[in-house]
């Protein structure tokens, strides 16, 4: 099977690349823009295989993209490049808009064109995979989960465009017969994810003694999966998934916000006691909330357990663990980016002060 990935550079997608590249008669192109969320670094361990190859590209060119699916002549194309992070779409929505919808539509053109150039066994085999998330669905009250027919209701430009790109995937099944198939996913977390997402911000603030931020009254609630367990859901979905489906992968792992920091907060602490923080109220900082932040989110996952057989290997204590180990393992990965990415400052106040 020959994959194309989309963002393999990314958090999510580098994990989707180390997974394909270490599964037999499994070809796999990394297809990245390679924006600031994106480090080659987070697919270092597979850059050398024969079977792993990383092309630079910006999925809003087409003749490009083009030249990329005659070359490689993909099975599949599973889609994660994004522009990821809700803050930074109050901030600037017009590269979310660009990148999650036109870009998209783009990628979809490309896959149209050359998916109906293949021949009918070739055609049988296609699969266009596109990797969403819960944020689509908008916001719970205190109880409730999203599944698969919950209506969409998006509430940040980030979740906007992220419906926006489900809505042409869709539409290109219905109208162009295109095989695709839809995945939904709650927060991820895990190594190698950038440090303005709330665990590595958190994990790396303690480790410096600095505070540690948190929207409104922290009660806002989040359903988490650690990265490999994603990634083993995505491949799932891609090989026994059924075309024009749509599947809800969540670790039913519900904590609100502070509490997140709060264990991220003792498990450093445990294992790094040289920080000098002692307590959590101490360093704990309420801060003004996100705009519009949705109060909670929380996945049903039936159908891809009962339909597919995937459940997540990780809860999330035994998740942070390994995250909060690979982190303080890893300083030579997170200290450059801090120096020349981003430095933990606040973003995506809008108008609330
Ligand atoms: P990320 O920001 O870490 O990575 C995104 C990658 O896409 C980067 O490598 C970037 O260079 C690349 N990219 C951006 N614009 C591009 C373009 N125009 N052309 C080609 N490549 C481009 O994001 P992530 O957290 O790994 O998320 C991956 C996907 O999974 C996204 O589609 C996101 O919406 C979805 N998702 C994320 C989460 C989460 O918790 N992080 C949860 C559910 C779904």
């Amino acid at each position: 099977m020959k994959v194309i990935v989309t963002g393999g550079a990314g958090f999510i997608g580098s994990a989707v690349c180390r997974l394909l590249a270490g599964q037999k008669g499994c070809k796999v192109l990394n297809l990245d823009k390679l924006t600031y969320a994106a480090d080659l670094r987070t697919v270092e361990v597979v850059s050398g295989r024969r079977n792993y190859s990383f092309v630079q590209e910006d999925i809003c060119n087409k003749s490009s993209i083009e030249r990329v699916f005659e070359d490689f002549q993909p099975d599949a194309v599973m889609h994660l490049a994004a522009e990821s992070h809700v803050d930074r779409s109050i901030d600037g929505p017009a590269e979310f808009i660009q990148t999650n919808v036109v870009g998209t539509f783009t990628l979809l053109e490309v896959v149209r064109e050359y998916f109906n150039r293949l021949d009918d066994v070739a055609k049988r085999v296609f699969r266009f995979h596109h990797v969403s998330t819960d944020e689509v669905f908008g916001t719970l009250g205190n109880e409730g989960l999203f599944t698969e027919e919950t209506p969409y209701a998006p509430n940040s430009p980030y979740s906007a465009s992220k419906a926006g790109s489900d809505h042409l995937v869709r539409a290109w099944h219905y109208t162009y017969g295109l095989p695709v198939i839809i995945s939904n996913c709650s927060n991820n977390y895990g190594p190698y994810q950038f440090p303005e997402k709330l665990i590595p911000l958190m994990i790396l603030n303690i480790l410096h003694g600095k505070k540690l931020p948190v929207y409104g009254s922290g009660l806002n609630t989040r359903d988490w999966l650690y990265v490999e367990d994603h990634a083993e859901a995505l491949f799932t979905i891609l090989t026994k998934g059924k075309v024009g489906e749509r599947y809800n992968v969540g670790g039913c792992n519900e904590l609100s916000n502070l509490d997140v920091v709060r264990k991220v907060f003792d498990t450093v602490t445990a294992l790094v006691p040289e920080t000098g923080c002692h307590s959590f109220d101490d360093v704990v900082e309420f801060v003004s909330d996100r705009p519009g932040h949705d109060w909670r989110y929380a996945i049903d996952p039936t159908k891809i357990r009962t339909e597919l057989g995937w459940t997540p290997k990780h809860n999330f204590d035994a998740g942070l663990l390994q995250t909060v180990k690979w982190y303080i393992a890893h300083r030579d990965w997170w200290e450059p980016i801090l120096k020349n990415k981003y430095s933990g400052e606040r973003l995506g106040k809008g108008s609330v002060e």
